[in-house]
């Protein structure tokens, strides 16, 4: 083995974070928020800097009524500021919806898990991977990127433990299918940081070609450890909900995704470019808070603001 080499524990130059506020913060919050409310979350957070973001879902909206508006929501989104859209899919119908709303790629959701899968969406992991097959066809025919997360990879609701091989064989269809990034999803926040290292490089053996992109929950607290592990494997994208906001409908006590915020203030602090500005990320917190979900958000900056303080 070869020994880490001196600079190994550098941070990196620049980071991508993927802001998922408006698709994955907003679908399982008990406020349902009308779509100019969703067109103001989404303005105020590309004038904090973002430049990709998960703006909708295309899926049965009696099952997430939260996201019901999907096509609404991607009609009024401005068009002029140079950010990617993204919209989630969980098969054929809502990939096509996705492409007809005019998003600009689309994220197919697998699982690594049968008890998840079931839940989620009625599948078992290998049905998700034939299906991805099967849509990467016609995200391609449609000349649009596609994105695979693989879903509870570090653990599962119902079942528990998930096997590293499985979740990396599951990168590996995704790969051959065509997927130009992978996301691997801790969807009930259940990884350790030491897990973080060691599912990168077991996807990574398996399916080297795409980007990788994680996914974290703060449920039990390990964020933050989790993003500082993956970057330390390599991984240079990383999605964010804006205060923290979010769960998973799907998964019994799954708590917010990590807050866009707390991980914009770990890096930059540590030197590395996000693109987003902080003190506008913590504003949109606040906003969240105070006036579109009218209850606590669970982020850390939002309440204890950045530092150094600004001058007056
Ligand atoms: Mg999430």
């Amino acid at each position: 083995m070869t020994p880490p080499s001196d600079n190994s524990s550098a941070a990196p130059e620049a980071v991508e974070i993927v802001e998922v506020g408006p698709r994955d913060g907003l679908q399982n919050d008990p406020t349902l928020i009308d779509t100019g409310v969703k067109l103001e979350f989404i303005t105020r957070l590309i004038e904090a800097g973002v430049r990709r973001l998960e703006a909708a879902s295309f899926v049965n909206p009696k099952l997430v009524p939260a996201m019901a508006d999907g096509d609404a929501v991607m009609a009024g989104v401005p068009r002029d500021r140079g950010v990617t859209y993204i919209g989630l899919a969980l098969n054929e119908r809502g990939l096509r919806r996705a492409i007809d709303a005019g998003c600009d790629e689309i994220n197919f959701v697998m699982v690594a898990s049968e008890g998840f899968g079931r839940a989620n969406q009625n599948a078992t992991p290998e049905e998700t991977a034939d299906l991805l097959e099967r849509i990467a066809v016609l995200a391609h025919d449609a000349d649009i990127p596609l994105s695979a997360t693989i879903s509870v990879a570090f653990g599962d609701p119902f079942d528990g433990e998930v096997d590293a091989g499985r979740v990396a064989q599951l990168a590996r269809r995704a790969a051959a299918a065509g997927a130009c990034e992978i996301a691997l999803g801790d969807t009930i926040g259940a990884a350790s940081p030491w897990d973080v290292r060691r599912m990168v490089a077991a996807v990574r053996a398996a399916a080297p070609e795409p980007r990788l992109r994680l996914h974290f929950h703060n449920t039990r607290n390990t964020a933050l450890a989790n993003i500082y592990a993956a970057l330390e494997a390599g991984v240079r994208i990383i999605d964010a909900s804006a205060g923290g906001i979010g769960g998973c409908p799907f998964a019994p006590r799954a708590t917010g995704n990590v807050a866009t915020e707390d991980v914009v203030y770990m890096l930059e602090r540590g030197g590395v470019r996000t693109g987003i500005d902080l003190d506008k990320m913590i504003e949109t917190a606040r906003w969240l808070e105070q006036t579109a979900l009218r209850h606590p958000v669970a982020s850390m900056l939002s309440k204890a603001g950045g530092f150094p303080p600004a001058a007056r």
